[in-house]
């Protein structure tokens, strides 16, 4: 039985590619006794969470589960939450109270949704970041369609279908362009009595453009590509208040909703935050050019290693690597290529970060891609798209399905079965909401706010 104690926090795009590597090696599985720890069972393909929201691709297809991971590299794995890492006495502490002991700590817990502190934002918000919030989303979409059809009112119906995403980030423009697609092409056709006017999708982006981090030509592209299918963009204002049904912009407007999602932002989970180590002001820590994590004065720590969103690696021009997926990747494989070295005794060189591009869905019919500085856009960018991340899912089982699920999506229209209950989806207001004659759907929300800002419901 190995010795050396490798404890890695969290299995998902830069932790599973620390196990894979460690995994894959005769020398590494003798030398480290590799545990992986993570909250949840599955690691779960981030990128086509979008597509999960609107049944384009099915939920069980974009996860993989830790156990068979485990077994195929012959490491342990724990479902358990972390809930403090003891940096002195080299130990984490886990939910139920449970201690893991490490020689070497590896910490690839990702990020949390970012609220910046906006009033309102975490109660009257939906966030999008795990299978879950997608899974409900989807259900939520169905089941307003469901009530849409059935309630009285013209102005009811208008309600009832009307979502605003805070953030035009990749994740959402990506829920705009499904959610849009979704409902035009399925949803609309299926429920006679309601009409693409009834429905209203509003993408609130504080830059002022949407996805800021790519291109000029391919913001724009997004951007015409959304006005296109009737989505409203609104630029330069970020949310600074939300109430139910309602976000207030700092220029003074207010966007009305049914359906608020928040996808503005990421920070370090709560547990990576208290951590006595040197941190970027986003709330990243550190690291060096070994990905080992700095301490407070600065200097590496040979025991920790620190990867993915909750690490921040200087680019050299004074800024830090992006969080995305593949950074993760790249980080994780450095680290398990690092560790894998370490108990072979061979010397390795420091990690290097290069950016391969950016991939923006829009949904079936196009896709804007970067590549090594080349811009793609439209049904090639989609097929590139398609590619790059069958090419990227766990094992062929998994690619497989998704294969399969891009391609009868070209052809088939979405699943719209709901399968959660309404209990699941809705809140106890809207259980109860009355749509008949004479009530608005937006009555029992409506705040004193509102009714002085004349947009009482009804
Ligand atoms: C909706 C969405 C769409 C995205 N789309 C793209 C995209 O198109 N392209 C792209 O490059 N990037 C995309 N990203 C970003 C990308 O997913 C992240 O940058 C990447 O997942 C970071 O990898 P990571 O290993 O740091 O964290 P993650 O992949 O998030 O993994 C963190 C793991 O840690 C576990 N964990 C967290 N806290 C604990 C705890 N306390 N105890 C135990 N386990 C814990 C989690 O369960 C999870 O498995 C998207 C993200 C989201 C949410």
């Amino acid at each position: 039985m190995a010795g050396r104690r490798l404890l890695i926090l969290g299995g998902g795009f830069g932790g599973l590619d620390v196990v894979r590597s460690v995994g894959r090696s005769r020398a590494a599985r003798g030398y480290w006794d590799t545990l992986l720890i993570d909250k949840e069972n599955f690691f779960q393909f981030n990128p086509l969470l979008p597509a999960v929201a609107t049944g384009a691709v099915e939920t069980r297809h974009i996860v993989y589960p830790f156990r068979e991971m485990a077994r195929h590299r012959h490491i342990r794995f724990h479902k358990n939450k972390v809930i403090e890492i003891d940096l002195d006495r080299r130990r984490v502490r886990l939910h139920n109270n449970l201690v893991e002991p490490f020689d070497v700590l590896v910490i690839a817990v990702g990020s949390e949704t970012e609220y910046y502190g906006v009033p309102g934002a975490i109660e009257n918000t939906r966030p999008f970041k795990t299978l879950v919030d997608a899974m409900t989303l989807r259900a939520r979409v169905v089941e307003l369609f469901e009530m849409a059809e059935q309630a009285e009112s013209m102005e009811q119906r208008r309600r009832l279908l009307s979502f605003a995403i805070v953030g035009g980030g990749v994740t959402g423009v990506e829920v705009a362009a499904e959610l849009v697609e979704m409902a035009r092409e399925t949803l609309l056709p299926m429920f006679p009595s309601l009409h693409a006017s009834h429905l209203s999708v509003t993408v609130i982006e504080s830059k002022n453009r949407v996805v800021a981090n790519a291109r000029p030509e391919h913001s724009d592209y997004v951007r015409r590509f959304l006005e296109r299918r009737g989505v409203t963009l609104r630029f330069g204002a970020g949310a600074t208040r939300v109430e139910p049904r309602c976000v207030h912009l700092a220029d003074g407007s207010l966007v009305e909703a049914f359906t608020i999602v928040w996808t503005a932002g990421v920070r370090p989970p709560g547990l990576v935050q208290t951590l006595p180590m040197s941190r970027v002001p986003d709330g990243r820590i550190k690291v060096d050019e070994f990905l080992r994590g700095l301490d407070r004065e600065g200097r590496p720590r040979e025991d920790v290693f620190v990867i993915g969103d909750c690490a921040a690696a200087d680019r050299g021009d004074g800024t830090f690597q992006p969080r995305l997926a593949q950074t993760a990747v790249k980080m994780g494989s450095y680290v398990g290529k690092l560790l894998v070295q370490r108990a072979t005794g061979r010397p390795i060189e420091p990690f290097e970060y290069r950016e391969m591009g950016y991939i923006i869905s829009l949904g079936k019919h196009s896709s804007v891609v970067e590549l090594f500085g080349i811009p793609i856009s439209g049904r090639l960018g989609w097929l590139l798209w398609a590619s790059a991340y069958l090419i990227k899912m766990v094992g062929l089982r998994k690619q497989l399905e998704v294969g399969i699920d891009h391609l009868t999506h070209l052809w088939f229209e979405h699943d719209v079965s709901q399968i959660l209950s309404r209990r699941q989806i809705l809140s106890d207001e809207e259980l109860n909401l009355s749509l008949g004659p004479g009530a608005s759907a937006g009555e029992h929300g409506t705040t004193p706010d509102r009714r002085r800002a004349g947009l009482a419901d009804g």
